[in-house]
């Protein structure tokens, strides 16, 4: 069946694979939806979008993306509460985030009424595979790369948007014990670090798997130049407890801006937890750690919302961190659950309900 909306064309697909998904088992990111969004950028414009059945493309070799990795995602989440209504989590902030990427990158920006009526047009087709709960949504993977099929090494004049959605499952994460860095960097000043670049994904996979070799599940990346300062854990925001105040460094060109991280910031303001935005020297955090006042550290991030960090090391010195009986890390984690998944009261205005 096909038919049009205000903006998209919509061709419905026939079957679901839905009866042939193990809910209760989830590999995060494997599983995809039945229906995907595409909208292809020629001519200097982006074309008509559609909304068709999720299969696989053809590009040619030549397609820019291949070659010179010109290509920005976004990570964002659907959740359903009990009564079946479906909401997203303060996406306008995914939608300015990949165009601000996308600029980084050279690449054209992306129509927001294009992208929203994508967004709850493709949620509408596929809500049976949002299940509600806590831990349960469905992920939302917006993406451009670059199509034009030619070589030469500048940007391309020819992109595909695309939005794929995987159901997720994500309640409980064990905590993981990490590395702090200290010969690669995952971005530089001026870099590409404050986009969400794919590149910036393919740079970490080496160092991070010479780190699992060591037996760490993820690297805490500090600055290029010194190696003095943490920035972030893994592909999360990395957050220190030190007593009862909270420490996070300030976004920049190297670290990026979670929308994840800024709503720690603001939920910290409204229960009166101390939160300190500014760069965060390995060594106040190793002497924290040795005098008892490291009270917690944690990642966060849309996939886990928040990660615990029970260990880390630098320069072969390893520092367990016991957590705390209130732990800041699960009351985060709780209060963010309850506003996306609209058990709670959203006083910011951060849950966006879809039609
Ligand atoms: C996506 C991402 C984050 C987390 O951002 P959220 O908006 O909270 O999901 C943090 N760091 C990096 C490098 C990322 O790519």
């Amino acid at each position: 069946m096909t038919y049009q909306t205000a903006n998209i064309s919509i061709e419905k697909s026939e079957s679901t694979k839905i009866n042939s998904v193990d809910f209760s088992k989830l590999d995060f990111g494997k599983v995809f939806t039945d229906h995907m969004f595409v909208c292809d950028f020629e001519n200097g414009e982006w074309q008509e979008p559609k909304i068709m059945p999720y299969q696989a493309m053809t590009f040619e070799p030549s397609a820019r993306v291949f070659h010179y990795g010109q290509a920005v995602f976004e990570g964002m989440k659907a959740y359903k509460d009990h009564e079946g209504k479906v909401f997203l989590f303060r996406p306008k902030q995914n939608f300015e985030r990949i165009n601000k990427s996308a600029e980084r990158l050279s690449m054209p920006a992306f129509p927001e009424n294009y992208f929203f009526e994508g967004l709850e047009e493709l949620l509408k087709l596929d809500n049976d595979w949002i299940k509600p709960g806590l831990g349960n949504s469905l992920y939302i993977r917006p993406f451009v790369i670059a199509t034009e099929p030619a070589i030469s090494a500048s940007p391309a004049s020819m992109y595909r948007f695309m939005i794929i959605c995987s159901p997720a499952q994500s309640y409980y994460n064990s905590p993981v014990r990490v590395l702090v860095a200290e010969h690669y960097s995952r971005s530089a000043n001026g870099g590409v670090g404050a986009a969400k670049a794919a590149g910036n994904y393919a740079a970490q996979f080496y160092p991070t798997s010479l780190a699992q070799k060591e037996g760490f599940h993820q690297i805490i990346w500090t600055d290029a130049d010194t190696h003095t300062y943490l920035e972030e854990a893994g592909t999360m925001n990395v957050f220190f407890r030190v007593n009862d105040t909270l420490i996070t460094a300030p976004v920049s060109d190297r670290i990026l801006d979670g929308i994840t991280r800024k709503s720690i910031i603001q939920l910290a303001e409204d229960l009166g937890i101390k939160c300190d935005v500014r760069p965060v020297k390995v060594e106040e955090i190793k002497k924290a750690a040795k005098d008892g006042s490291l009270k917690e550290v944690f990642g966060a991030g849309t996939a886990a919302v928040i990660s615990e960090i029970s260990a880390f090391q630098h320069k072969e010195e390893l520092f367990e961190i016991s957590g705390a009986e209130d732990s800041y890390a699960k009351l985060f984690k709780q209060t963010l659950l309850n506003i996306q998944y609209n058990v709670s009261e959203d006083k910011h205005g951060w849950r966006r309900a879809v039609k």
